[in-house]
């Protein structure tokens, strides 16, 4: 976005910068990323810049599900990299949500959120056959079988069983991303909205409004790093998410996060007879491709039909909207220095789940963007090898 001579001269008072550390990305990572700044060094000088709003990409626009992740995520993970490998990333989330809940949950009553678990579930024993895999034990993560009668009342006519984790959190990410932004306001944190970085340059950061003295760059954009710069074009893959909130004729038990797998969905209540459901994007595999925040009918209209035919539920539209997820090959971002005319990290391409990996991979980049740590946590994976 650019700023024309008017719109400067109307409403745009920003001056030049000088700081320490700024970060690109005003989300729930970037936004932690400095948190953990801050706590590593509170005598930093730190400035957040966000084209747009802080929360207006995908951390405000998620399901709110703080969360380890589905059962099949693992699954996928374990085949792909071996258990060991699989069980350091559950481990690594599972402290996530633990440090989330110590450092800010538990000290924000403004925060309403749930304490409760998520569960994979399967329609029937058939899917569930198909989906079970001889390399794969979801025991091994503390997942849980709970049987059809172990399933809330109104869900056992429905399914066969799923797979239970827990303690995992229901929150509205909103009042999340405002409390961490007055803490780190109470820290002296510089947050500038609505200004966009355009490109890095060896002194800081060229932007539409000023320009920005700094020592080191965090760039925490992720469904928008290929926009940002080319290099990131293919190895993060900005994909639309498709979310519906409606409001229940009858009240419906469902306590806790619920993962379908073989239809591709998720949702969970978010207060009496309010219920949100993501995902289907396969029905759109193509369309849902890009940082635009659109609606796609078809995907609507599938998630409708879900509700209505897979839960039996007769309800009232309130609300549709989208999201942009930062996809990566392996579904594990990349947190790490990046070749630039200055020092300069990243950490994006959390592919559908930085709510629950976010703020201790946040931690990660400040442990290594101040050479605390030498290597992220995710270099085993796959390493960050993008020169812009
Ligand atoms: C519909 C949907 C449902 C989801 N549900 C869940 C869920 O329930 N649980 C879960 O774990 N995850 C979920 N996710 C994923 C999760 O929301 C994201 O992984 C997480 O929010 C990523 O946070 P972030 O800060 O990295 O990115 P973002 O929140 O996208 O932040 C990036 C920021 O960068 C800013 N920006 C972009 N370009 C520039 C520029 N040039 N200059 C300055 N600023 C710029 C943007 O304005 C934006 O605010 C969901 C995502 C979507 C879209």
């Amino acid at each position: 976005m650019t700023t024309s001579h008017w719109l400067r001269q109307h409403q745009f008072t920003t001056h030049d910068i000088t700081t320490d550390i700024l970060i690109v990305g005003g989300g729930y990572v970037g936004l932690s990323t400095a948190y953990w700044l801050t706590e590593l060094n509170p005598d930093l000088k730190i400035t957040i810049l966000d084209r747009s709003f802080c929360g207006s990409g995908a951390s405000g626009r998620n399901a709110g599900f703080l969360t380890m992740g589905s059962a099949s995520f693992y699954k996928t993970l374990t085949l792909e990299w071996g258990l060991d490998k699989a069980k350091q990333v559950f481990n690594f989330a599972s402290e996530s949500l633990e440090l989330v809940h110590q450092h800010i949950l538990k000290s924000s009553p403004e925060i309403k959120f749930d304490r409760s678990s998520s569960m994979t579930l399967f329609k029937n024993e058939e899917i569930h056959t198909k989906w079970e895999n001889k390399e794969f034990n979801p025991q091994d993560f503390n997942f849980k079988w709970k049987d059809k009668l172990d399933l809330p009342a109104p869900l056992q006519s429905r399914f066969f069983g799923g797979y239970e984790a827990s303690p995992e959190y229901k929150i509205n990410p909103i009042p999340l991303l405002t409390s961490i932004k007055k803490r780190l306001e109470n820290r002296k944190v510089q947050i500038v909205e609505h200004s966009s970085v355009f490109e890095l340059n060896p002194e800081g950061a060229t932007t539409e409004i000023n320009s920005i003295k700094a020592k080191k760059v965090i760039l925490a954009l992720n469904g928008y790093f290929p926009q940002f710069h080319k290099s990131f074009q293919g190895a993060i893959v900005p994909r639309r998410a498709q979310m519906l909130a409606i409001e229940l004729d009858d009240d419906f038990d469902c306590p806790s996060l619920y993962y379908d797998p073989s239809e591709r969905v998720y949702w969970r209540k978010t207060q009496d007879k309010v219920l949100v459901i993501g995902g289907k994007r396969l029905l759109d595999e193509q369309g849902e491709v890009g940082d635009f925040e659109k609606i796609s009918p078809i995907i609507q209209q599938g998630l409708e039909e879900y509700v209505r035919h897979e839960l039996g539920l007769k309800f009232r539209v309130i609300n549709r909207w989208s999201g942009t997820m930062g996809f990566t090959e392996h579904e594990l971002p990349f947190v790490g220095p990046i070749e630039a005319p200055l020092e300069a990290y990243m950490i994006g391409g959390f592919s559908g789940h930085g709510m629950g990996l976010g703020f201790r991979s946040a931690k990660e980049m400040a442990e290594v963007a101040l050479g605390a740590k030498q290597e992220s946590f995710y270099n085993q994976f796959k390493k960050p090898r993008f020169k812009i």
